[in-house]
């Protein structure tokens, strides 16, 4: 039986090739069905698709909006999304039902794939009409923001909050974000396969990690567990509720240090990450 976090470690790791090529076994018998089908975004190459149970979907929406909520951009708070993924809600069809779904939200989103060097204007014209009090964003798309708005001394309107995700944030690109901003930059982290892994808090010291819905593991050399702080590894991760599609110590491809401190002037009993080393995500900027 497993009773402790430690226990998971005679469990084999589970890697996207394992899933793929035993897609039907993945999905539990009593959840036949009845899942919720998901897909990663497929930019390395092959989609991934997995499923999720209706359960575990509203505790990951919960534990996205506590993280989101405890850096001012909770649940109904007018914000303003600058992304790249469709954020669609489950099943709709047409693009009234998207705005609609969005609108309910109190959000607005941008497209950040569809911005360009001869564009950026027109995102700086939304976000000043749109007055959001948090921005959601990638990290790149905002940083190209930042610097447009420092080079030519524009003035926008600052949320109180603005929280980035899906790529790394490094410090030079959250001085230049806050400077052009005025406003304090908070990193996320999280993925298609579990939504929001972990988040900072107001003390920028690292990012907690949701333990109370995930384990999250990082792995060295020979799938070996890293404990010590410093040292990046495999980000490994078991959803401790979605029955409907377990995975379990599944390896998503991320890599992440643990770090030094081990408590928070925050409060906050979540363990802490250090940073987030490696993602799946970049950019490639092209001529046009
Ligand atoms: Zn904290």
């Amino acid at each position: 039986a497993v009773e402790s976090v430690k226990d998971l470690e005679v469990l084999p790791v589970l890697d996207k090739d394992v899933i793929r090529d035993n897609y039907e076994g993945f999905v539990a018998a009593t959840h036949k069905g009845k899942n919720i089908k998901k897909a990663t975004g497929g930019s390395s190459g092959v989609p991934f698709r997995f499923e999720l149970d209706q359960e575990s979907n509203e505790r990951r929406q919960g534990v996205m909006w506590r993280g989101y909520g405890n850096l001012g951009a909770g649940l109904g708070v007018k914000s303003l999304y600058l992304w790249g993924a469709n954020i669609a809600p489950v099943g709709a069809k047409s693009a009234l039902k998207d705005k609609l779904y969005h609108a309910f939200y109190n959000r607005k989103i941008l497209n950040s794939f569809e911005m360009t060097a001869y564009n950026l204007g027109t995102y700086v014209e939304q976000i000043n009409a749109y007055k959001a009090e948090a921005i959601v964003s990638y990290v790149n798309p905002l940083v190209t923001l930042a610097d447009y708005i420092i080079e030519n001394d524009i003035t926008i309107k600052s949320p109180k909050s603005i929280l980035t995700g899906a790529e790394p944030l490094y410090e030079f690109q959250r001085e230049k974000i806050e400077r052009a901003f005025r406003a304090p930059v908070y990193n996320t982290y999280g993925c298609r396969e579990f939504m929001l892994i972990g988040s900072e808090c107001k003390e920028k010291n690292g990012l907690h990690t949701n333990i109370d819905h995930l384990v999250v593991e990082l792995l060295g050399d020979q799938n070996k567990v890293i404990s010590e702080a410093g040292v990046s590894g495999d980000v490994v991760v078991t959803d401790l509720h979605n029955y409907g599609f377990p995975l379990i110590r599944y390896r998503n491809g991320d890599r992440a240090t643990i770090s030094s401190a081990t408590t928070c002037q925050c409060g906050s009993p979540f363990p802490l990450l250090q940073s987030i080393d490696g993602r799946k995500l970049d950019v490639i900027k092209t001529p046009d």
